[in-house]
């Protein structure tokens, strides 16, 4: 952790998949080297990246939950926001990571794990304390918001509440009891991202999803509230696209998904860099919305995702660089 992580908690971890049937078919090598002694640093070449945390090809679902996520689901019950991003290209591993098998104990990812701690909080806590847990989830396509739990909603906008604080106009918000509620929520919108569209996974590659976690607590006894926001974040793929364009890949999106994750590096740097004068937020509607769940009070974990293949050497070596701009 860098030293102004009391100020700024943002932490960077790096998550290395194995090499895919294709990859090792076509004789790619393992272009990254992992050092002995550490899980904070890899190589590749002479290049040395730093990050709070490196993880090998063979980490466990249930280890990256705890070492990458589980300190902020903890922060968000005692009231804090926050954020947790996979980046990386398409193929990475970033729906793998924040969702895995939804219903499967060990390859369940990092959502239905937050979402069965956050019930096992709640379930162990007296019954002085009321709880309040909404859930809403969208997409962020060409800078449009759709409402992946009411498809009818296909251009949501940003708000400022009261507060100033950025939120998502109109969309659903949907109040859970259990974590199977919670599952059902999330099959709900992954069914409607499929409907309304022809490539499930182009679309999704070319689209950031977003899904919020509200929790609400009101202690009968003392009156004392607590609210916390986590936003969880499976971004567009971050692949380059040659001047040619990649296969199908309309212009306009592949500037838009540029545009906004370099909107996105930009306000984690300057957030990494302490400079709080000027944060520019109001450069995407990604930054937009996580504003309050980004830099100041809150937690922000990214899970920056990498094949270790030689051939996506140079995209591999893009995403250990966004991350670096984080610390
Ligand atoms: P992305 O969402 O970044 O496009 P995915 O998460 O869909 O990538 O991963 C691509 C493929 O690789 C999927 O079939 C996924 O199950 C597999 N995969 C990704 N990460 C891992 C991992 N750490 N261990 C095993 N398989 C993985
Ligand atoms: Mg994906």
């Amino acid at each position: 952790m860098t030293d102004n992580s009391s100020e700024c908690s943002i932490q960077v971890v790096c998550r290395f998949r194995p090499l895919n049937v294709a990859e090792e078919r076509a004789g790619s090598k393992f272009v990254v080297k992992f050092h002995q002694n550490t899980e904070e640093c890899i190589s590749i070449g002479n290049k040395v990246y730093l990050y709070d945390k490196v993880f090998k090809p063979n980490a466990t679902q249930e280890k990256i939950y705890n070492e990458a996520a589980k300190a902020i689901v903890k922060d968000v019950l005692m009231g804090y926001n926050g954020t947790i991003f996979a980046y990386g290209q398409t193929s990475s591993g970033k729906t793998h990571t924040m969702e895995g098998i939804l219903d499967d104990p060990i390859k369940q990812g990092v959502i239905p794990r937050i979402v069965n701690d956050i019930f096992n909080y709640i379930y162990s806590m007296d019954e002085n304390v009321e709880f309040h847990i909404k859930v809403s989830y969208f997409e962020i396509y060409l800078d449009k918001i759709r409402d992946l739990l009411d498809v009818s909603k296909t251009n949501l906008s940003v708000h400022e509440d009261k507060n100033r604080v950025p939120y998502v106009k109109g969309a659903t918000e949907r109040f859970v009891t259990s974590p199977e509620e919670v599952m059902e929520v999330i099959d709900e919108g992954k069914a409607n991202r499929h409907i309304a569209v022809t490539n499930m996974n182009e679309h999704s590659s070319r689209s950031h999803s977003v899904f919020l976690i509200n929790v609400k607590q009101e202690n009968m006894e003392n009156q004392k509230k607590l609210s916390g926001k986590l936003y969880l974040v499976d971004l567009a793929g971050s692949e380059k696209v040659s001047k040619t364009g990649a296969e199908g890949m309309v212009l306009d999106e592949a500037k838009n998904i540029n545009k906004s994750l370099s909107a996105l590096g930009n306000v984690i740097s300057a957030l990494a860099d302490g400079n709080k004068s000027h944060i520019p937020y109001r450069d995407s509607k990604l930054t937009r919305i996580l504003q309050e769940s980004l830099g100041g009070n809150s937690r922000t974990t990214i899970i920056i995702c990498c094949s270790p293949a030689s051939y996506n050497e140079t995209e591999t070596k893009s995403t250990l660089e966004f991350g670096r701009r984080a610390k």
